[in-house]
């Protein structure tokens, strides 16, 4: 059995395309379309990322900006930045970019965001929402885009059984909540939890989200299950890749090529035994940005004419 590969990028697309048209619909309602606010601090990376959005986030008919605080801010200062946006009545959402400011408290920051501005889902409020299961709650994108991608598997959730292995606050908590929301029977799994393999062949559904290269053995995996692998990790040694890829020649030649790869948390020789699975690279990543592009347009849908 081959498993049939669930790709990121057309449900990225599906995603943008949502939100192009809630974009257009809440223009129409209101005289303006969705505003994203993104405040960041002035560093290369984080300035190239947020100029990708806002490209995105231009094609989907959202207007999104950059507000970059000095990289020596304090935290009055970036409080005073993140407070002025709370309460502008045209900001629809807000994100924060990390890396902020060495001298800035992260939590402290996004606990100042409004519920139905933090589309990134990082305020205590949200994680608060997402664990009562609030219909208004946005889950933080990555957490948001396994679920999506699960949405799109059409795999039947409810009464299914789930495990989620790992429990961050921004990955495999809120995606167990959420599969909880969705009437799964979810367990979670960390790096105390015994007997794990037993549990994981319970599953139909396993969300990976560990942080361990190739950590799940395909001989753990029910056969048929639907594997959602979060796990990113960059292969430079070619001894590793070779035992990683030895079924699979030709990620070994992309890896002679390139003289690295990129793998997951789960091993890749799962494709010959899951029903359904998540490509790495080209799975969860390319769904995360979309998803906050979708949950913008849905702030500004319920925002209304505030
Ligand atoms: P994290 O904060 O390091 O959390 C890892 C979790 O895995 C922890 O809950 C930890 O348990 C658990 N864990 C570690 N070793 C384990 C083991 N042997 N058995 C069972 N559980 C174990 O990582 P994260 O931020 O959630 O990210 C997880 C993975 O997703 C990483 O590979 C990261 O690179 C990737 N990621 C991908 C995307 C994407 O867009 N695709 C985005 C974000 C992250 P404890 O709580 O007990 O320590």
């Amino acid at each position: 059995m081959t498993a049939t590969l669930l790709f990121g990028e057309p449900i990225a697309a599906a995603l943008r395309e949502e939100a192009k048209l809630l974009a257009i619909a809440a223009a129409a309602a209101r005289g303006r379309g969705p505003f994203l606010q993104i405040i960041g601090s002035a560093d290369p990376s984080a300035e190239v990322y947020a100029a990708r959005i806002c490209k995105d986030a231009k094609n989907c008919a959202i207007d999104a900006r950059v507000e970059l605080l000095p990289i020596d801010a304090g935290q009055e200062a970036a409080e005073f930045v993140v407070n002025r946006f709370a309460r502008d009545r045209d900001v629809d959402a807000i994100l924060l970019q990390t890396p902020l400011p060495k001298a800035v408290d992260s939590a402290k920051l996004a606990d100042l965001i409004p519920l139905q501005k933090d589309v990134d889902g990082v305020s205590l409020m949200n994680a608060g929402a997402c664990a009562v299961g609030r219909s208004d709650a946005y889950y933080p994108a990555t957490a948001a885009s396994v679920l999506e991608i699960i949405k799109k598997s059409n795999v039947r959730v409810a009464g299914a059984r789930a495990i989620v292995l790992g429990r961050s606050a921004v990955v495999g908590r809120p995606a167990a909540l959420g599969l909880l929301a969705m009437d799964a029977t979810v367990t979670i799994a960390h790096s105390k939890t015994k007997d794990i393999e037993k549990l994981i062949k319970e599953a139909d559904i396993v969300v990976a989200a560990v942080g361990k290269l190739a950590m799940v053995r395909p001989e753990w995996i029910k056969p048929g299950a639907l594997v959602i692998d979060v796990g990113i990790h960059r292969i430079t040694d070619e001894g590793i890749a070779k035992k990683l890829f030895s079924n699979h020649p030709e990620r070994m030649a992309a890896f002679q090529q390139k003289g690295s790869i990129v793998a997951g948390d789960c091993h890749p020789d799962i494709v010959t035994i899951a029903g359904m699975l998540t490509p790495v690279p080209g799975g969860v990543g390319p769904v995360t940005s979309a998803i906050l592009l979708k949950q913008t347009s849905t702030a500004a849908s319920r925002a209304g004419n505030r």
